[in-house]
């Protein structure tokens, strides 16, 4: 039987999960299936055993399910249990189901991939919610010089730094507490996705910054047009997406695709929509 897999989401229709690794299957020769599943909102658990039960090996998970993931987990990877989140399970050969998270390496790889330094840099983070949790670890390892977590409820972002603060120098607090220059801004808020823009200060770009935005889409987010108005280098969470992944396929096949053609396909995808 073909070696299943899916992603589960809800709403899960826009993903382009299946895509990505159904070109990551072909492109290493792994024989398998990538689906994606609208999990029942209130019944994420019963949905990944159903999956098992048709032989299914391993998931990615999406909004909003992330955090049932991992309570569903036996065994948990350490970058994993310390984001409180799961994006990758895998059902082990004694039948226990490992959680992972990948989002961060993903963040990592694709700042990495144009060139961005992250040893040594001032990083701003935007929003204290999932995805930040998940970044915060593999960003922390690049050993910067510190993070500052800046987001709506600021207590949030204060509880998040100190969570953290045993793996570097990192703060948080409100958008009020921003105090630049910074060598990256990464939005890691959901704001984007409402066409809104956090408040920030005017002068948060050092010289030859980058903005990284995980949301990407057709058109540029007003957090990056309003970033590159002022100067910043731009990049959307495309490459993340598609790193993120990779990670995951890696796991469950022991096989690391190569992510420049994908990436260039969903890029060629999403112009072909303006
Ligand atoms: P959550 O719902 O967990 O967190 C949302 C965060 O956004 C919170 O910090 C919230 O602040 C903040 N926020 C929401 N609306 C506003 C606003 N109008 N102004 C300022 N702050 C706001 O979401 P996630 O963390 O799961 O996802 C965040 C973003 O990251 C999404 O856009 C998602 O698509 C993207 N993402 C991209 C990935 C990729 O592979 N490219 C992977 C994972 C996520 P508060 O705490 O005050 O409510």
């Amino acid at each position: 039987m073909t070696d299943r897999y899916c992603v589960f989401g809800n709403p899960i229709s826009h993903s382009k999960s299946p895509l990505i690794h159904t070109a990551f299957a072909a492109q290493t020769g792994e024989a398998l299936e990538y689906t994606a599943i609208e999990a029942p909102l209130e019944d994420f658990a019963g949905a990944w055993q159903r999956f098992v039960a048709q032989g299914g090996c391993g998931a990615n998970v999406t909004v909003p399910f992330k955090e049932e993931a991992f309570r569903l987990c036996d065994t948990l990877s350490q970058r994993a249990r310390r984001a409180g989140a799961v994006n990758t399970l895998l059902l082990g050969k004694n039948g226990l189901t490992y959680g992972d998270t990948t989002d961060g390496v993903g963040l990592v790889r694709d700042l990495k991939h144009h060139g961005v330094v992250l040893e040594g840099a001032r990083i701003l983070v935007l929003g204290a919610g999932g995805a930040v949790r998940g970044v915060l670890e593999p960003l922390l390892a690049t050993r910067p010089k510190s993070v500052f977590i800046a987001n709506r409820t600021a207590a949030k972002a204060a509880a998040l730094a100190a969570d953290f603060a045993d793996l570097g120098v990192i703060q948080g607090g409100g958008f009020d507490a921003v105090v630049g220059p910074f060598d990256l801004v990464v939005n890691g808020t959901s704001a984007s996705l409402s066409g809104e823009l956090p408040p920030l200060p005017d002068a948060l770009f050092a010289p030859g910054a980058s903005a990284y935005d995980m949301m990407y889409g057709a058109e540029p987010t007003v957090f990056l047009r309003w970033a590159e108005a002022r100067g910043a280098r731009v990049i959307d969470g495309l490459g993340m997406l598609v790193e993120q992944a990779a990670e995951s396929f890696f796991l469950w096949r022991n096989k690391r695709p190569e992510t420049g053609q994908v990436r260039a396909a969903l890029r060629r995808e999403l112009e072909e929509k303006r």
